[in-house]
């Protein structure tokens, strides 16, 4: 099962109190619950407690500290988060890596998120205290989000992986289907049947076949089509041939009397 509370998520210098309850709040929703500050500039304080809504116990059991490295002193990975890219290149993860990192590590090793300073960032000696740095894909003509947004980014991206985690595995798209998945065997009956339709409506031309039924397989394989529509479809085909029967029929006979009579004449 994976660990909530071997995370940590460490908040430097937030100038703003509303952001740290909105973080409290974003940590809470998400399932984690251990808030470490270094020296927030306003707090305790009901501005953030304000913001936290049913998040203050969080608030309420965040430690603060007067350093990163006191945050992190049993932290095991550290990952911080950066809007920019620095001058001295640092392993960089997406955020779905740092979900994995965190999540291989998790049963062993105590790990911290840490996020900078609303107008400046992480400085570089907090960067280089970090194992790896983190940098959500936002848009380049803006790329900084507001603390809590980035702390909540982060935050669902880990418990997405966890909860798969605990689940035994990412839910299959099967799992939410109503229908089994035809098999190969019926999908090659259709084939057949589709075929033999597409000649009989004079669509299809076998001598010339132009890789129709390439494609047309193609389409179905990308579909990968069910028990349920695979039927509706046969049914239609079925149908299709019930009702080019008589006329083909009829003129078939029209074509035998046809020839009869001539020979008669
Ligand atoms: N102006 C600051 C950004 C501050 S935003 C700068 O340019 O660095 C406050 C914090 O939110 C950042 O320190 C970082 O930890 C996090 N953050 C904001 N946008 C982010 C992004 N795109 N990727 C990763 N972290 C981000």
């Amino acid at each position: 099962m994976f660990n909530f509370d071997n995370v940590s998520i460490v908040l430097v210098n937030t100038s703003h109190p509303g952001n740290i309850g909105a973080c409290a709040r974003a940590m809470k929703n998400m399932g984690f619950s251990k808030l470490t500050l270094v020296q927030p500039e306003d707090f305790p304080s009901g501005v953030a407690v304000g913001r936290a809504v049913s998040a203050i116990d969080i608030l309420e059991n965040a430690v603060v500290v007067d350093t990163l490295q006191d945050a992190v002193a049993d932290c095991a990975l550290v990952i911080g988060a950066s809007a920019r890219s620095r001058r001295i290149p640092w392993p960089m993860l997406s955020p779905k890596q740092t979900a994995r990192k965190i999540t291989a590590e998790n049963k062993q090793n105590k790990a911290a998120l840490v996020f900078g300073r609303e107008d400046a960032g992480l400085n570089n000696d907090e960067l280089q205290l970090c194992h790896f740095h983190v940098q959500i894909p936002a848009d380049p003509t803006y790329s900084s989000l507001n603390l809590a947004a980035a702390v909540m980014v982060i935050c669902y991206e880990l418990r997405k992986l966890a909860l798969a985690e605990n689940d035994g595995g990412e839910r299959a798209e099967d799992d939410f289907w109503d229908q089994e998945k035809a098999t190969g065997t019926q999908v090659e009956y259709f084939y057949e049947h589709l075929e033999r339709v597409m000649i009989a409506i004079n669509f299809h031309d076998p001598k010339n076949p132009r890789q129709l039924m390439q494609r047309m397989r193609r389409l179905f394989s990308r579909i990968r089509i069910d028990v349920m529509e695979m039927n509706i479809l046969r049914g239609i085909l079925s149908n299709i041939e019930l009702n080019i029967r008589p006329k083909n029929l009829e003129a078939h006979r029209e074509q035998e009397l046809e020839k009869k009579q001539l020979k008669e004449q």
